[in-house]
């Protein structure tokens, strides 16, 4: 890794980290020389692995509990990971669910809580580290959409609002911040082997790999590197921008 790839001096908060894609990122961005503020909402257990791996608290790691729709939650994470790590420098709004249904028959409840935990999450979590990042004229925003925000799929009318809506926020918040030194992307992952994506039937999954040019699903790790060059200075001339990492699935 190239000095322009350094991550030392940074601390990082990973909402979601203690699985899938956030734990992928959580790893990249430690490995990249960033301290980082693992948060997860309810399996302590997996974060704690994780955090062991790491190389455990005070080796510039921290477990920080919440949820991120909660404004309380949200606040009392971020003062936990600053009070353990020093200012967060890098966000990546990556807690997501899915509540998948036909909007004919979807809850409001399945509705709202993906919009909740994506949307409410990623604005809730980018106001409370802004005003830190504004003052030291420097920082990095991360948020996670996905190809079904960009394309739509039947089923998942709310999770595609949700992702949709997060690039909406991403390129009004580079806008907002961008004059201040702070820079705001998101990612937009296709299909990633996660727990997420355990109920795939192999038909599904044959029809995904049958539009996706690369001819793979992706790995955690395929999105968590795109994301530790985004916060990276390899980066900084980037701003607003959707990165598909799709295998090709979305052009
Ligand atoms: P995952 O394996 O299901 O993990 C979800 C993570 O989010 C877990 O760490 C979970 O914490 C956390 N979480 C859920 N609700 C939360 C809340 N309210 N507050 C705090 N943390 C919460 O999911 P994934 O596949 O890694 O997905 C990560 C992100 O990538 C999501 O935003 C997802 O929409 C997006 N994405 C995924 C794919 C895919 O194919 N997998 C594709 C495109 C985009 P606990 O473990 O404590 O429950």
């Amino acid at each position: 890794m190239t000095d322009n790839n350094t991550l030392e001096g940074q601390v990082a908060l990973v909402t979601g980290a203690s699985r899938g894609i956030g734990r992928a990122t959580a790893t990249a961005l430690a490995n990249a020389g960033a301290s980082v503020a693992i948060n997860y909402r309810s399996q302590r257990e997996a974060a704690e692995e994780l955090a062991e791996s790491l190389g455990g608290a005070g080796a510039g790691v921290a477990l920080v509990q919440g949820d991120v729709a909660d404004t309380a939650q949200v606040a009392s994470m971020v003062e936990a990971a600053e009070a353990a790590l020093g200012p967060v420098s890098i966000l990546v709004n990556n807690a997501g669910v899915t509540r998948d249904g036909l909007v004919m028959r979807m809850d409001a409840e399945d509705f709202d809580a993906v919009l909740a935990t994506s949307l409410r999450g990623a604005f809730l979590c980018s106001r409370a580290v802004a005003r830190g990042m504004m003052k030291a004229r420097s920082g990095s925003i991360i948020n996670i959409s996905s190809v079904i925000g960009r394309r739509g799929n039947a089923g998942q009318a709310n999770y595609a609002a949700a992702k949709a809506g997060l690039i909406g926020f991403t390129k009004s918040l580079a806008r907002e911040l961008g004059p201040r030194g702070v820079r705001v992307n998101a990612v937009a992952p296709g299909y990633v082997i996660t727990d997420m994506t355990e109920g795939l039937t192999d038909e599904m999954k044959q029809t995904i790999l049958g539009n996706t040019p690369l001819g793979r699903l992706a790995q955690p790790e395929d999105v968590a590197a795109v994301i530790a060059f985004l916060a990276s200075p390899a980066a900084s001339y980037i701003t607003g921008a959707v990165i598909p990492i799709d295998g090709g699935l979305g052009i």
